[in-house]
């Protein structure tokens, strides 16, 4: 058995007010030195992607850029923009888009852009097509009405670029065999990301989403669907 002295747990004590001290202070210093940028990826455990409006900068440059002045939200002539909230953590004062709410119409001449005062949103910005904003996927196969025999293909009728972003591909239906089916193909060259298709999917939960660039391939489009199902 071992006992601990006065002496010792004093001398443990010390340790653990140096290292908590030591900690404190480094965190305190990371703050103080480096600023926004890095109290952005200190709080940033929020790892929930926003959409941000047409030619908005890399994630973390934008965060850093935005002076959270609201200017874009305010010209949005669609109200497509919305001011991030303090339950949103670190997007707070930011604009973001929820396309299930209101979808980018793609405005050729971007007032948001041409609103915002800082480099925040990229001012060189020509075409609007261009800017990237994202990649529909169709996110669930099992629920898609045009995937289950039905005429449905809302999400092909109301894009603006169909025939292009979006096609209708016509087969046999795989298990009845006797039914057509129009499966809506994405094709990610084209598609703009505005998520008006996701907007207009009539189901309760949208079959359709607007994935950010990097998954809305199609094998990131299986991988989250497995991340779904788990
Ligand atoms: S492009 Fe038009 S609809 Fe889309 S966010 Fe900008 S102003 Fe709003
Ligand atoms: S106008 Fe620019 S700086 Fe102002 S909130 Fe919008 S993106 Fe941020
Ligand atoms: S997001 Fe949907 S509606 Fe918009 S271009 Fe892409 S496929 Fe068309």
């Amino acid at each position: 058995m071992s006992f601990y002295t006065n002496l010792d747990l004093k001398s443990q004590y010390k340790n653990m007010k140096r290292r908590d001290f030591i900690k404190r202070t480094a965190v305190i210093s990371a703050v103080g030195l480096t600023g926004g940028f890095s109290l952005v990826s200190l709080l940033g455990k929020n790892k929930k992607h926003y959409f941000r409006p047409p030619g908005a900068l890399e994630e973390n440059q934008f965060l850093a850029a935005c002076i959270r002045c609201g200017k874009c939200i305010q010209d949005c002539p669609y109200d497509t923009l919305k001011l991030g909230s303090l339950e949103d953590g670190i997007n707070i004062g930011t604009p973001y888009i929820d396309f299930r709410d209101v979808p980018c119409q793609m405005c050729a001449d971007v007032p948001c852009i041409a609103a915002c005062p800082t480099t925040a949103l990229n001012h060189d910005l020509k075409d609007v097509n261009k800017s990237n904003m994202g990649t529909a996927v169709i996110t669930d196969r099992e629920a898609c009405l045009s995937l289950n025999g039905i005429r449905c293909e809302i999400c092909y009728r109301v894009c603006p670029l169909n025939n292009k972003a979006i096609t209708l591909d016509k087969h046999e239906q795989s298990i009845t065999k006797r039914h057509t089916v129009f499966e809506p193909i994405i094709h990610k060259e084209f598609c703009t990301g505005c998520g008006i298709c996701e907007n207009a999917c009539p189901l309760d939960k949208t079959a359709i989403k607007v994935l950010p660039t990097e998954r809305g391939d199609k094998a990131a489009h299986y991988i989250l669907l497995r991340e779904q199902q788990t």
